[in-house]
């Protein structure tokens, strides 16, 4: 494909549209207010795979509890996953708190300011390197996510693409936002670009009537965007074993939990609810069903209550096991799943969550 070389008055002009745009349309999100280099960070991770709704409320929690990259350096993993529950693939926060121990340890607690040192740290790539470094430290690097890709496509009327000229495709993407990105203002055009694309040239019904750049786009609407891949189903079947509490000094209920070996190479050493032995479930003992969608899978959960006298004959013991208080399960590392439904049982404060978007790779169930 040869390279794209849009006119300087093109360029210019696009450039003060979306900065004008964004500066009266720009959503009030609590790491705007705030754009220090570790908040930034943390809410660009969080925000990979995970809706912003979601995002918003776990990022608050997390920023009071590790208000600073020292603090989120110094805290026990199992503390950082629990904070993590909610927005799954927790591999992201094992590589955060990675990260943040390497920065306060090898480089005295100061995060890289460049791109290019960016990513030399664990768990930032070249998308979360070039959003730190242009947001916080004005950078002229380009931001190119997903919504950047398809606005782009969209304003110079490039086809989606097919695996054939993917490749090709991507680099005249990048080519262009690099051509594109404002040098004084990087930070505010490179959000202002995914903010066009998250909130006005939407998927499926771009709303072209109210964009700032609609004056150049070759396409105003009328341009397929490639489909996500259909989810798979998968059928599990988990046991809620909840008896009164029998610890000293302790009252309340107790739940039956178990650790994920560390072993696994998915969500290991996370606390779920164990495994039923069948998936079949008679009706009158299924509690709940619960739909858990993880990468390109929905998974179809029946929950079935189980005493604690049947629970070791009838689940799978794959870990450690541990009858904790309910109080002390909502401070632990749970899977996304087991916190769904012992909230949905009203055994956890707080409202379930759909949290997470199907993702290319990492934890699943
Ligand atoms: S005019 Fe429509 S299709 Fe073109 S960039 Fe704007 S919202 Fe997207």
């Amino acid at each position: 494909m040869a390279k794209q070389n849009p006119e300087p008055a093109k360029i210019a002009r696009l450039r003060r549209q979306l900065l004008e745009w964004y500066s009266r349309n720009r959503r009030d999100l609590p790491w705007r207010r705030n754009p220090d280099p570790y908040s930034i960070w943390v809410s660009e991770i969080m925000l990979q795979q995970t809706r912003v709704a979601v995002v918003v409320d776990r990022y608050q929690i997390f920023l009071a509890r590790f208000p600073t990259l020292v603090s989120l350096a110094q805290a026990p993993e199992q503390d950082v996953l629990a904070l993590w529950s909610g927005l799954g693939y927790y591999r992201r926060a094992r590589m955060l708190h990675k990260a943040a121990n390497f920065v306060a340890n090898q480089l005295g607690g100061n995060l890289p300011a460049s791109s290019e040192a960016l990513r030399m740290l664990p768990g930032i790539g070249a998308y979360t390197a070039a959003a730190i470094a242009s947001i916080a430290h004005g950078e002229v690097i380009a931001v190119v996510d997903g919504n950047v890709e398809r606005v782009l496509c969209r304003l110079e009327g490039w086809s989606a693409g097919s695996r054939a000229n993917g490749t090709a495709l991507k680099h005249k993407i990048e080519d262009l936002a690099a051509q594109l990105v404002d040098s004084v203002h990087p930070g505010d055009f490179n959000q202002a670009l995914m903010e066009l694309g998250a909130t006005v040239c939407l998927p499926r019904n771009p709303q072209c009537l109210m964009c700032p750049v609609a004056g150049d786009c070759k396409t105003k609407g009328e341009h397929k965007t490639a489909l996500r891949p259909r989810m798979q189903s998968c059928e599990v079947a988990h046991a809620l074993s909840v008896r009164t509490g029998r610890q000293p000094n302790r009252s309340g209920r107790e739940v039956l939990l178990e650790q994920r070996p560390a072993s696994l190479t998915v969500m290991p050493g996370l606390w779920e609810l164990p495994v039923l032995k069948s998936a079949a479930v008679p009706a009158k003992k299924l509690r709940m069903t619960v739909r858990h969608a993880i990468m390109q899978v929905n998974y179809y959960v029946r929950i079935r209550t189980v005493s604690e006298d049947d629970a070791e004959a009838m689940t799978v013991a794959a870990g450690e096991r541990r009858w904790v208080s309910i109080t002390e399960a909502g401070g632990m590392a749970l899977t996304g799943l087991a916190r769904k439904v012992l909230t949905r049982a009203h055994l956890l404060a707080g409202a379930p969550r759909d949290a997470i978007a199907p993702e290319p790779a990492g934890d699943v169930l």
